[in-house]
């Protein structure tokens, strides 16, 4: 597996859009096993995690395929 590249996004405005940039916000994502229809790691790109890593590293992991459900 490559390595996960992050971007730095703007604290504030990353919280307060609400974005639809995770996992749980395409339509590749299934629900109930939480894994991508592609394989591909979901981890990196689950709401929650995005959420911490903004929160405590102004970085987040966005998934290059992610199609908006
Ligand atoms: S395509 Fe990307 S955003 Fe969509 S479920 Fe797969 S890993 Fe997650």
């Amino acid at each position: 597996m490559g390595e996960i590249v992050r971007d730095f996004v703007d604290k504030d405005v990353f919280f307060k859009m609400n974005y639809a940039t995770s996992c749980e916000d395409c339509a590749h994502f299934d629900s109930s096993t939480v894994k991508c229809t592609f394989g591909y790691p979901t981890a990196p790109h689950l709401k929650e995690q995005q959420l911490h890593d903004v929160k405590t590293t102004g970085m987040v992991a966005f998934c290059r395929t992610q199609e908006i459900d």
